[in-house]
Formats: structure tokens, sequence, C-alpha cells
């Protein structure tokens, strides 16, 4: 068998074209490509604003099952799709998210793709790439250096320090920073209390950003966070404090799309990137309904597996966005299959068609699942070295029985050329006008009942439970003003229960909520179902022991 070659190899080796000829594809005239380099561009907010009235192209979603350690594969075919697309004739945008600087230093896994269905530059990407988290970091930094700041110079709002909703936050996994007491060191640096930090893909204004139409909107939202609470338990917003402004010109930036390329030269859309748990986890909205504007399709990617990514993706994005998918593809790999079937990580390469089998039942549930939003759905097939043809056959006889289709994709070994007939589908699927798009509740549902719906519906749960405590803090949200808000589920990606062992199409089970948390300027409340960590940590052998530069100045060890 050949040397398989590493992501990083694959993508040292692309033949890149200036970033100038991709946007030329799209149509983005030179003086509208603001670059970063030759290989890094955003799109001016002037040329965005002129885009309106367009027609919008068709948009794909590409999400997945409840993820195993085996690895499904979303990134790796939101990009091949997009590559596959345009190779038959269509053009077609890639929307994905960027990647976050700590988990690279952490657990390996890149954010750019794999194989020969990448994102260039991925060494950039995975690293401080345009510098928009950077922006997001100081943007969310300023405002809790102006909290302090307030409270020093005599607290005119009357914010209960002990109350201050409002955490640091830094890109980097760090769990010495978890938990820490600010202030100390006597009355020159203010009241000492207890803070501490986040990693900066979960700050709210990560998610404001991605849900944000334009810089008016993004200072409204930013405007909108609740930074704290008086005595009286009235909240006290950034803009009571005058944050919202200044924050706006950290992020004036930030906020713009950037554009660079597959493999294959094809354009893509990295923008954004919040937390698929406490946070929506898709793209930017300016990223996806540019794009729309600019290509006949848009392939873009939701966080996580279809219970939590697809779901927010449609109620959340969607709902505020106006965005209406014509198509979903649910990405599967005979190993996760396996592994939902019972079969051992070990044991992944000895043929099983009999836990494949057990195992799709999980698939199917998400098939269903997407459809019950009106939209039409195909499956992917993943392909990995070691998967049998029994196996493979296995899983497209079984979403046969769904009235759906499933099928197999080499373009993490071939590109392109390995993801036609997938391409010819979806394209078959999105113009069929089959699409019925809806979310799954309306806005006007009282809170509680929205997340019965989702976890109900979605999830397959029995009850759901929660202390009166919970009950009355959403009932207080509805009394504000805040009832109309989506629900955004926080809760394990490895099961569609709240046990992160329970695999497979669980029904019946309990979904306990321990807590809920407002993002007022995000506009979701965040329903927290189990333990959610904010702050990674790094593993006793962290990947950034096998990083370095070698003689020729490149990059090595970064996945
Ligand atoms: P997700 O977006 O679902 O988290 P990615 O697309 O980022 O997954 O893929 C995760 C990892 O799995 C990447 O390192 C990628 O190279 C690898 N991978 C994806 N598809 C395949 C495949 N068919 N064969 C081998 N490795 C793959
Ligand atoms: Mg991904």
């Amino acid at each position: 068998m050949a040397e398989v070659k590493s992501d990083i190899e694959i993508a040292r080796a692309a033949k890149k074209k200036p970033i100038m000829e991709i946007g030329a594809k799209l149509g983005i005239p030179a003086e509208h490509l603001l670059p970063y380099g030759h290989d890094k561009a955003k799109i001016s907010a002037a040329f965005i604003a002129e885009q309106k009235g367009r027609k919008d192209g068709r948009l794909i979603l590409v999400t997945a099952i409840n993820p195993t350690p085996a690895g499904e594969g979303k990134t790796t075919t939101t990009v091949g799709l997009g590559d596959g697309l345009n190779r038959i004739g269509k053009k077609a945008v890639v929307c994905i998210r960027e990647a976050s600087l700590g988990p690279c230093f952490g657990v390996k896994g890149g954010a750019a793709g794999g194989g020969y269905a990448q994102v260039i530059p991925m060494e950039d990407m995975n690293l401080h790439f345009t510098g928009d988290f950077h922006a997001i970091t100081s943007a969310h930094n300023l405002l809790a250096a102006l909290i302090d700041n307030h409270i020093y110079w005599g607290n005119e709002q009357n914010i209960d320090i002990r109350r201050v909703a409002w955490r640091r936050v830094m890109d980097m996994n760090d769990r010495a920073l978890r938990q820490i007491v600010g202030s100390l060191g006597g009355v020159a640096n203010g009241y000492p209390r207890e803070t501490g930090f986040d990693i900066t893909v979960a700050s709210e204004v990560m998610a404001i950003l991605c849900l944000s139409t334009d810089l008016k909107d993004l200072e409204k939202r930013l405007g909108n966070i609740i930074i704290a609470y008086r005595r009286d338990k009235t909240p006290v917003f950034a803009r009571d404090i005058k944050a919202d402004g200044a924050m706006t010109v950290l992020l004036k930036d930030a906020m713009q799309p950037n554009l660079v390329q597959t493999l294959e030269n094809n354009p893509a859309f990295v923008h954004g990137g919040p937390f698929a748990n406490i946070a929506h986890g898709c793209n930017s909205v300016v990223a996806t309904t540019t794009a729309l504007k600019l290509a006949d399709y848009v392939v873009t990617e939701a966080g996580f597996g279809a219970d939590l990514g697809a779901e927010k993706f449609f109620d959340i994005k969607c709902r505020k966005a106006g965005l209406k998918p014509d198509a979903a593809v649910i990405v599967a790999t005979a190993r996760a299959m396996k592994m939902n079937g019972g079969v051992k990580k070990e044991d992944l390469g000895k043929e099983n068609v009999e836990a494949v089998r057990k195992g799709c039942a999980n698939l199917g549930r998400h098939v269903l699942n997407v459809k019950k939003f009106g939209v039409p759905v195909v499956v992917a097939i993943n392909h990995f070295i070691a998967d049998t043809e029994a196996e493979i056959q296995a899983v497209k006889d079984y979403v046969a029985t769904l009235g759906a289709e499933a099928i197999l994709c080499r373009h993490w070994a071939q590109g392109s050329a390995g993801i036609e007939e997938l391409a010819h589908k979806v394209v078959e699927l999105a113009e069929s006008g089959k699409s019925q798009f809806s979310p799954l509740y309306p806005d006007d549902m009282p809170l509680f009942e929205k997340i019965e719906t989702i976890a109900k519906s979605i999830y397959h749960a029995g009850e759901v439970i929660a202390d009166k405590s919970v009950r009355d803090q959403l009932r207080t949200w509805e009394e504000q003003g805040y009832g109309t808000l989506p629900i955004c589920m926080a809760k394990t990606q490895y099961s569609f229960s709240t046990d992160p062992n329970l695999r497979g199409a669980p029904t019946g089970h309990t979904v306990p909520v321990r807590e809920v948390r407002l993002s007022a300027g995000a506009g979701f409340v965040v329903v927290i179902t189990g333990e959610i960590m904010t702050m990674p940590g790094l593993p006793r052998v962290p990947s950034s022991e096998k990083i370095f530069l070698n003689d020729e100045g490149f990059i090595e060890g970064l996945f």
C-alpha cells in the first residue's frame, strides 16, 4: 500500500493560487479584497452591502451522527463536497468555522479538513489566521476591564460584585485560570472578587459576531450583553457602562469574512468559531449570507452530531438569519456504526457486519430528525481504508429502509473525483424544490416547552426535569421580554441522552436541566444538562511537544 501522507504534507504540496484569483472566480473585484499575505483575504463591508438585492444560491448543511472516537469527518466532507460540486460544474463555496488555537497544542486534530479535502493555508488557519480570535479576545477583555474599572471608580450602576456575570477569555487551554481571585494586592487594585477565564471560542462576543448581520447589529447586540446584576437582581448591560462602541471598533475587521481556497483552488469562507455547547457552533451569518449571494451552492458545517449541531443550525442560525437550507448531508462511517454497535476502538480494523447493522440505529434517528425540519437528506459514507464492501453495503441497505440514500465518498483519498456521486445527488435534492424548511418550534412557545419539544422530538427523551429555581428563572426572563428567544442546548455530543456512554438510539430517558443562562446579546437561552467545560485543559502529553520549525522554516507536527 502506498504511504499515507499527513494532512500537513498534502497541504504543503498544494499548488496555491493567489487569493485575488480565487476572489475573481466569485466576481469580487480586487479593491474589495483586503489581503492578509498572498493566500488569505477579507471581503470588504462595502462589497457585501452591495450584494443585498441579488438572488441567493442553494444552501447545503453537512452534519453527522453522534461522534465516536473513530472520527466522522464533517469538515473533510464539507470541503470535499464543495470541490465535488465545482467539479460537476456548479459554482460552489464552502463555509466553515475558524480554529481555536488552544486545542491545537493539546489533542491532535485540525479544523481545516483532512487528506485531499482540505482548506489551505492550514497552518495559518489552525494558528493566528487573520487575527479574528485575537480581536474577539481583546473586545471581550476590554469589557471585563471596564466592569472592574466601573466598580473601582464608585460603581454608579450599583453592580453587586458577587454577581458579575462576565469573566475573562484567552485562546489557550489553561486549567490554571478556570477559577481565580482578581484585584488582590490592596486598595489601589480594586475590590477583590472571584472570577476566571474561559477559552475565547466560549465568549458571548464570539456568538454575537457569528449571528450579527452587520456592524450596526453587532454594536446593538454587544450593548445587550448582561454583564452583572444589582442587589435588586435587575440586570446591568454592557451599554450601561458605554462599552459597546469601543468593542465594535475592536471587532471592525474581525466582522469581515475570510476568503481562502481548497486544495483544488475553489473558494472557501472561514469565519467565526463559536462553541457548539454553550453557543450554536456554526460559522458566521455574514459569511454564509455573502456566500449565498456569490455562488450557486454553499456547503456549510454544523458542529457535533445532528442532535445538537443541525438542530441549532436550523433553530438558531437559520431562524434568526432567515436562511432556508435546501438539503442536508449526514456524514457517517462504517467504523462509527461499528462502535455504536458495541465494537471497541482497537477492534475497528476487523470486519463486523453485524455490529455495523446494530449501530445503524443512531444514524437512522438522525436521518428522521433532520426530515422533521422539512429538509431532504442524503447520507455520505466517509470511506476509511479498512472498510469492507459488506460493511458499506449494510449501511446502504439500512438507509434505504428509511426512504433515503447512502452514498460512498472517497474524497479524503481522492479529492473531488471521489465525491462526484454525492455532488450529483445533492444537486438533485436541492433542485427538486422538496425542501419545506421550518424550525422545530415557534418563537412564541414558552421557554420550558421549547426545551421539552427539543428533548422529546430530537432526543426521544421521556421527560425534562428541572428545579423550581430553573423554572422560575425562565419565567422571569419571559416577563422581561426574552421569552421569544430560541434555546441553545448544552448537552454531551456523544449521545442522544445526557449520558455520554449511552450510544445508539435510546428512548424514554430523562433530561435533567442543571442550569439556564441568558445570552442576551447573542439572543438565545442556554440550557445546561451536564458538565460543560468552558476552559479546557491540556492532556498529559500535549501535541505541542511534537510541534517545531524545521531547518527550512516549515512547521512540523501540526497534524
Ligand atoms: P469533524 O469535522 O467531524 O470533526 P474532520 O473532518 O475534521 O472531522 O476530520 C477529523 C480527522 O479525521 C481529520 O484529521 C481527518 O484527516 C481525518 N479523516 C477524515 N476522514 C477520513 C478518512 N476517510 N480516512 C482517514 N482519516 C480521515
Ligand atoms: Mg469539523
